[in-house]
């Protein structure tokens, strides 16, 4: 597919049926309360997309950020906020809805932004993590779906290059 090999990792069933799981979590943390679900644009926006179908409460405002930290298969190092949010955050929980959590850059950076909008909560909602990459403290409460290894991933959403967002599964670089 490219010139790099990727294989089947996580297969698109397994990944639905804990986006169920972590649907039901957050119904039964904020019951009915007034909840902003910001997407972090582009790799979340498959994840978002699932997840928005099984969340029952119907006080939920939607919202959509962009930022950028990877070229190719590794991070910059530096994060970039190519587009905020517009919703009033104030007061209300805020669950940013994030691809993958690797160094911690990007979800240490959107919890400082957002933090000065005074939500009443923040919650990083990340479908991955590979947490022996996470180099910051995270000062906000997680919740993951997959803890992986330090490996470059693709599908469901995720990129190389921009490509590959469509896969259905997660697939791994295979190591060489
Ligand atoms: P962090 O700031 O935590 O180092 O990186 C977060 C961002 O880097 C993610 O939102 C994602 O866009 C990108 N990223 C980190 N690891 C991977 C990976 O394995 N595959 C892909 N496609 N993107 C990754």
């Amino acid at each position: 597919m490219t010139d790099k090999d990727f294989v089947p990792f996580i297969k698109n069933n397994k990944i639905e049926r804990k986006i169920k799981q972590i649907a039901k979590i957050l119904d039964q943390k904020y019951d009915n309360e007034e909840v902003c679900l910001v997407c972090v644009l582009k790799g979340a926006v498959v994840f978002y997309s699932q997840l928005l179908k099984h969340l029952k409460n119907k006080n939920i405002e939607l919202d959509f950020v962009e930022v950028k930290s990877y070229c190719g298969t590794s991070s910059t190092g530096k994060v970039k906020m190519v587009k905020d949010a517009t919703i009033e955050i104030k007061d209300k929980h805020l669950v940013l809805v994030e691809d993958i959590i690797d160094t911690g850059l990007t979800a240490k950076f959107m919890c400082e932004h957002f933090k000065k909008q005074s939500p009443k909560s923040i919650l990083m909602c990340s479908l991955l993590q590979k947490p022996e990459k996470l180099s910051v403290k995270l000062d906000m409460e997680t919740l993951v779906a997959f803890n992986i290894p330090n490996k470059f991933i693709i599908g469901y959403g995720l990129d190389l290059d921009e490509k590959y967002r469509n896969l259905k599964d997660i697939l791994i670089l295979k190591e060489k």
